[in-house]
C-alpha cells in the first residue's frame, strides 16, 4: 500500500475517532453483511471489528471456531467455500497460520480483512498504532521508534515495521537474539540486544507480548529474568527522550514485558488510546472496501 493511501485511511480514521456517531455513518454499510471468522482468540480486535461494523450499520455474524464445523474437522478451504455461498460482503479473518488469510481471500468473492495471521501480519493493528502515534507526536517521519520484545513471533511488529518505515520513521528492533527473526535487518531496522542501548533517546517504545503459545521450546530463561533484562520499567524508560511515549498492543503480561506502573501511567502510556483508535481505524478500512 502506498504512503498516500495509508495517510488517506488514517485521515478517515481520525474523522471517525473525533466525530460523534451520525445517521450517515449508519448508512455506510447498511444492508451489508460482515462475517468475523476467528480461528484464534481475540478480545480487542474481534470486538472492535464488531463494534465498527455496527457503527456503520452492517449486520455482523461472529463465527467462533469452538462452535463451528471446524471442530468437526472442516478444512479452512471448505469453511471458506461455505461462507462464500452465503454471499457476505466482507470477511474479517484471523488464523494461527501465516498466510492462511491470504489463502482464504483467494477462495471467496468478497473482500477479506486480515485480522492477524500467525506471525506474519496484523495490518489494522499497525494502522491504529500509526494513527495513535501521529495524534500524539503530530508526525511519523523522523521519529525513532523502538519495538521491543518478542519480535520473532509478532505479526504486530512486522506490520508496524512495514508501515512505519514507509512513513519515514526510524525503527529499532530491541530483543534477545532468540526472539529476533533471522534477517530482520533486511526490513530496514536497526537491531539492538539490550534495552539500554535500544531505548536510548527514542520517541516511542512499543512493547510486545511474550508469545509463549507460538514457541516450540523455551526461548527465555525465565519470566523473571526476562523482565529484568527486557521488561520496560522506570530504569529503562528514563533513558528514552523525556517526552517518550509507551505502547503495547495487548494483551499485556504485567510484570513480564511491562511494569504495571508504566502501563497505567496516563502521561506516558498510549495503551488506552490505541484501543480507542482501533474502532475508528476498522470503520475506515471496512468503508474503503465495501461502501
Ligand atoms: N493482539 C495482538 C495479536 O493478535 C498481539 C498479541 O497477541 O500479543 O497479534
Amino acid at each position: 500500500m502506498a504512503a498516500s493511501e495509508i495517510i488517506k485511511l488514517m485521515d478517515r480514521s481520525e474523522y471517525y475517532l473525533d466525530s460523534p456517531p451520525t445517521t450517515d455513518h449508519k448508512k455506510t454499510l447498511q444492508g451489508k453483511t460482515v462475517i468475523n471468522l476467528f480461528y484464534e482468540n481475540s478480545t480487542r480486535t474481534r470486538t472492535s471489528f464488531e463494534l465498527a461494523s455496527l457503527k456503520l450499520g452492517a449486520n455482523v455474524i461472529n463465527m467462533t471456531v469452538d462452535s463451528s464445523s471446524v471442530k468437526k474437522g472442516e478444512t479452512l478451504i471448505d469453511t471458506a467455500m461455505t461462507l462464500n455461498a452465503m454471499h457476505p460482503d466482507l470477511l474479517v479473518a484471523r488464523h494461527g497460520d501465516s498466510g492462511a488469510v491470504h489463502l482464504l481471500a483467494d477462495k471467496v468473492d468478497c473482500s477479506v480483512i486480515n485480522a492477524g495471521d500467525g506471525r506474519n501480519e496484523h495490518p489494522t493493528q499497525a494502522l491504529l498504532d500509526a494513527l495513535t502515534i501521529r495524534r500524539y507526536k503530530k508526525n511519523l517521519a523522523g521519529l525513532t521508534i523502538a519495538i521491543c520484545g518478542d519480535i520473532a513471533h509478532s505479526r504486530v511488529a512486522r506490520s508496524n515495521i512495514y508501515l512505519l518505515t514507509k512513513m519515514g520513521a526510524r525503527i529499532r528492533a530491541v530483543a534477545p537474539a532468540t526472539l529476533l527473526p533471522s534477517q530482520i535487518q533486511k526490513l530496514g531496522v536497526e537491531v539492538y540486544h539490550t534495552m539500554a542501548e535500544g531505548i536510548a533517546d527514542c520517541d516511542i517504545i512499543m512493547m510486545l507480548r511474550l508469545q509463549s503459545e507460538r514457541m516450540d521450546s523455551a526461548l527465555v530463561p525465565s519470566k523473571r529474568e526476562y523482565f529484568h533484562f527486557f521488561g520496560l520499567d522506570s530504569r529503562f524508560l528514563a533513558l528514552a527522550k523525556p517526552d517518550a511515549l509507551v505502547m503495547h498492543p495487548g494483551p499485556m503480561n504485567r510484570g513480564v514485558e511491562i511494569d504495571s506502573v508504566i502501563a497505567d501511567d496516563i502521561r506516558r502510556s498510549l495503551i488506552r488510546p490505541q484501543v480507542e483508535a482501533g474502532v475508528a481505524v476498522r470503520m475506515a478500512v471496512m468503508e474503503s472496501l465495501v461502501a
